[in-house]
Parts: structure tokens; sequence; C-alpha cells
């Protein structure tokens, strides 16, 4: 079980071979493109607040952003949402994606998977997420506000998992650590380990300009009475599970309750996800972290990956060294600092 995959592994050793930024003449695009298809959801979960908006999402400006995503050099698209499978469209484009060779990786949370089970590998995508936030199921469906949610999600997985050949689409299962779950996550590798092949935790935490990280229900957020059993449901899982025992998993209490201590750390994890992958929103708008830099919908790929904007952004941060609002979107991607401290130190030692 491993967080980082060894696709993402080649993907970011590609990228930084790459220059970082484009060089006179050259041009530079992202390994990786995340892209958030559209917001509505059929679950209203207590920690997430996407599904506050309900748009259908366009059909021809999902097509429009699909061609451009396909015709650019990117290897990797993580279709996420929302919930991907509401998107009436979705086979299209994933059909568009791989005749354009890409991986494609699917976020879900996995209630109309066994419907789709069979379509999907018939397209051939290439790694399925789902996310399951308890080991029981009553938890996970108050969560989801929504019962049958972890049943739901549970026969989808199956289906998948029984119906591929070999180790394709990868199944991968991640969770959320929140109040609301904190006594109902111990074991929860083996919970689900007989139809997944990568299973992970991370912490909530509620980001005011990631929609992604915002939450509906602040009670479900963690605060400083509950250290001490967030420090021991970690504590457990890395001694119970000797492939967890990492800087990820470990730094999980310094984030929640010590957040300034992550500060440094943050953007050393940051560099090489933000050289490496886009995030495009539904309505084309393109992501560097907080920072929007383009718009697929106006602008290709490389152009959006070349802009001043994002030039300006990474240059900031370089400058600045620190980030004062880690987040855990890009600092999950690694286990360890240490890529991103490179990194650092061969872009100040020139390598702009
Ligand atoms: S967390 Fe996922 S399943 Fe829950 S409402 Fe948000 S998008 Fe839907």
């Amino acid at each position: 079980m491993r967080l980082a995959s060894p696709m993402m592994l080649r993907l970011g050793i590609e990228s930084l071979r790459n220059a970082p930024f484009p060089r006179r003449g050259g041009q530079v695009e992202p390994a990786v493109v995340i892209w958030v298809l559209g917001n509505r959801c059929i679950f209203r979960c207590r920690h997430c607040r996407s599904w506050h908006d309900s748009h259908p999402g366009e059909p021809a400006a999902i097509m429009h952003i699909a061609r451009e995503i396909a015709r650019s050099r990117c290897r990797m698209v993580v279709l996420s949402g929302g919930e991907p499978l509401l998107v009436p469209n979705l086979y299209q484009v994933i059909a568009l994606l791989k005749s354009a060779g890409k991986f494609v990786s699917l976020n879900t949370n996995g209630y109309l998977l066994e419907q789709h089970a069979r379509t999907l590998l018939k397209l051939g995508v290439n790694a399925v997420t789902v996310s399951l936030d308890s080991v029981e199921p009553a938890v996970h469906d108050a969560i989801r506000v929504h019962q049958g949610a972890f049943d739901g999600a549970l026969r989808g997985l199956r289906r998948l998992h029984s119906a591929r050949r070999g180790s394709r689409p990868r199944l991968v299962v991640r969770g959320v650590i929140m109040k609301d779950n904190l006594d109902s996550l111990h074991g929860y590798v083996d919970a689900f380990k007989h139809v997944a092949d990568d299973i992970g935790l991370q912490p909530i935490h509620d980001h005011e300009k990631t929609s992604a990280h915002q939450v509906t229900e602040p009670a479900t957020l963690l605060d400083p009475s509950d250290e001490a059993r967030v420090r021991q449901l970690v504590g457990s899982l890395t001694r119970q599970y000797p492939e967890l025992d990492n800087g990820f998993y470990r730094n999980i209490p310094r984030f929640l309750f010590h957040p300034e201590q992550m500060e440094r750390l943050a953007l050393e994890h940051c560099f090489p996800i933000l050289l490496m992958a886009l995030s495009v929103n539904a309505d084309g708008s393109c992501w560097s972290c907080t920072r929007e830099i383009g718009n697929l919908l106006s602008q290709g790929v490389p152009d959006v990956w070349s802009s001043e904007s994002r030039r300006g952004f990474l240059n900031d941060l370089l400058e600045r060294g620190t980030c004062r609002h880690p987040c855990w979107l890009h600092s999950s991607v690694l286990s360890s600092p240490w890529p991103g401290r490179l990194l650092l130190k061969a872009l100040r030692s020139g390598g702009r």
C-alpha cells in the first residue's frame, strides 16, 4: 500500500527532468491534470461543500475542456467531483482521453459504481478511487447523510474487483479522518484489503480558498481536545501497518493541531505537485494551488501552463519560502519532504 503510486512517482521524476518553467522557444506542460468535472453529488456529506453547487455542467463545455486536455502532452488525468458518475457525457470524456493515450483515474463515492462497472472496464479506466470514511456502515452513512451509502460503495468495489482482468483498474480506498469517525477507523486497512490495492487516510481540513476543502458542518472538524485520540489512532495504524509508518502519517497530528509547524514543510511538499499537476474546475478555470491561472474554455493547456500568472505565483512562493496556509491537498502527495526540498534547492541555485 502506498500513497504515491508507481505511476505518480514516474510522472514526478519525468516532470523534474523537465525545466520547471518554460524556456524561450520551448514549452513545458503538466504531467497530470486534476479535473473537477462537476460538483453535483447524490450525497450531502457533512465534511464537504462541493454538493452546494448543483449545476449539472454544460456537455458542450465539458467536451471542449476534454479536447484541450486530450491534445495536451499530460500523461495522467484524474476525473473528480462532486460525483463524476453523475456527469452525463462522462463515457465520451473517458473514451476521448483514452484514445489520446492518457492514464485515466476516477474519484467516486462509489454509490453508483456497480451500475457503471462494466462500461468503465470496457473503456479501460486505469484507476478508481472510492471514498469510505469508516469501517462501520452506520458511521459512514451518517457522514454521507444517506442510509445504504456504505453498502452501495462496497458493492461497486466488489463488482470491479471481481470483473477486472489483472490489476486494471487499480482500486484505491481513501478516507478522511474527522470528529465523526475518530473511533471507527482502527483496522481500516484490513477492512478493505479484500477489494482494494491501495488503502489510506487523510486528515480533514477547512481551507477558505479551496472549495474542495471547505466543510458544511463545522462540528466535523477536529479541535485540540481530539489531539490525544488522533495521536492514538495514528500510532495504532502505523504500528499495525508498517507500510503506513512514514512522514505523511506521522505528520497528521502536527498538521491538524500545530499547523504553524507545517509552514515550511508544506511548501517543500507542494513544489513537486505544483510543477507536475494542473487543477481544472468544472467551469474550465485552471488553478495552481489557490491562484487562478487561466481557463481551458479560451486557452490551451500549454498557454495556461506558461502563463505569467502561474510563473508569478511560483516565483512568489519560491521567494517567500513558506506557505502560511498549508493545504493537505498538495502536501499529501509525497510521504517525504525530500523531493521538494531538493527541488527548491535546485531552483534557488539558478535552475530558473
Ligand atoms: S464528499 Fe464526496 S460523496 Fe460526499 S458530498 Fe462531497 S463529493 Fe459527494
